[in-house]
């Protein structure tokens, strides 16, 4: 892994360097921050890519894009090159939320599980057509169990109406354009769901809607010398989409987006998991949305509730951060290849991920059936 390349995360106006801090809570089963190695080069390269961007720092990006977009080639090469031990160490540092199920629910005990579910790249692969990522039927099902025992929130870059297509579930909380569009459910499955939250609305970025739809336009129209690249309008926010973009051209994309970008001083862009990402400079991205979401619930207190979130992408961790700082919660990364990450735990890829929420159910209905039991047993 290259390591400079991995953590330019933000290139825009007002990128900002998150800093992780100690746990503030003294009941937390899972430290904040666990050991990480390579924080040092994060921060300065964050730094770096704060900085005003210019011909050195083009190549940068690509790097970054190459880093954050890995493809099956560059990965079948690395896996040749023997970085074996690097994944092993990467691997350490954020284990298997699988492997560590147990541990994960025991933190869990006296608390409230409140799950966060990013959408393209952990309930449903990363595909070519970013109109046709569909979760499985049976994806949906595992959502639907959970949200049966759990509040449940699907946190995504894609526009709210869009990833409701997506994902069907009236009975959960969506929070789209990276949080910049929460809505509550349309109805409670479980009843979990405290009264103040339900119909919950809230756009703290209404004010940039004509500004997004302006630049989704020229974004259009810049990009069209650009094969494969594919401009999608988010609401809140737009998406280049890059993945079926050669990798010769990237360079040529990354150019022409910053170009449009420079007209947009109200606006930043971020680089995502094979896509770049424009959104208002406001301080509102999918941590705050974690955040404002908890507090809807009535779970502004951090004694009883256990926030899980999985996502695979670099807007995801905003709210792997947030998790930090509370000194609480389960962050877990999607993702086969090492990545720096605020995350504490890791799993492959969408189908681990279907796996871990099936655990969670199957747990949960355990575990009252044990206190039915019991129950009886006293009575
Ligand atoms: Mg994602």
């Amino acid at each position: 892994m290259a390591q400079t390349s991995v953590v330019v995360s933000e290139v825009g106006i007002t990128a900002t360097a998150a800093t992780a801090t100690a746990c503030p809570c003294p009941g937390s089963l899972f430290p904040y921050p666990p050991p990480r190695a390579g924080m040092a080069v994060s921060r300065k390269c964050l730094r770096a890519a704060q900085a005003e961007l210019g011909a050195g720092m083009l190549s940068g990006l690509v790097e970054s894009m190459r880093a954050s977009s890995p493809t099956h080639a560059r990965a079948a090469a690395a896996l040749a090159a023997g970085v074996d031990d690097e994944h092993a160490a990467w691997m350490a540092r954020h284990p298997s939320a699988l492997a560590k199920f147990e541990e994960i629910v025991a933190a869990s005990k006296g608390k409230q599980i409140v799950m966060f579910l990013d959408y393209d790249g952990t309930l449903s692969p990363i595909v070519d057509d970013p109109d046709a990522a569909f979760m499985s039927e049976t994806m949906r099902m595992a959502v639907r169990s959970v949200a049966k025992h759990f509040p449940t929130a699907i946190v995504s870059g894609r526009c709210r109406d869009k990833v409701f297509e997506f994902v069907k579930l009236a009975e959960l909380y969506y929070a789209g354009s990276h949080g910049m569009d929460i809505k509550g459910p349309a109805k409670s499955s479980s009843g979990h769901a405290k009264s103040k939250a339900k119909g919950v609305l809230f756009q703290p970025a209404s004010e940039f809607l004509p500004m997004i739809e302006e630049v989704h336009q020229r974004l259009i129209e810049e990009t069209k010398h650009v094969a494969g690249a594919k401009v999608e309008n988010n609401k809140f926010c737009v998406s280049v989409h890059f993945r079926c973009v050669d990798e010769k051209s990237w360079g040529a994309l990354a150019e022409t987006v910053k170009g449009v970008m420079r007209e947009y001083p109200k606006l930043r862009m971020s680089q995502g998991r094979m896509v770049f990402e424009v959104r208002p400079t406001i301080k509102w991205d999918k941590g705050k949305a974690l955040e404002f979401l908890l507090e809807s619930l009535g779970f502004a207190d951090c004694s009883n509730v256990l926030p899980v979130y999985i996502g695979d992408d670099r807007t995801d961790e905003d709210a792997f951060k947030v998790l930090r700082r509370r000194g609480q919660g389960v962050g877990i990364l999607v993702s086969k290849h090492p990545k720096d990450t605020s995350a504490s735990f890791s799993l492959q890829e969408p189908a681990e991920v279907m796996e871990f929420l099936l655990r969670l159910v199957e747990w949960k209905q355990l575990s009252r059936a044990r206190l039915r039991l019991r129950r009886q047993a006293h009575a």
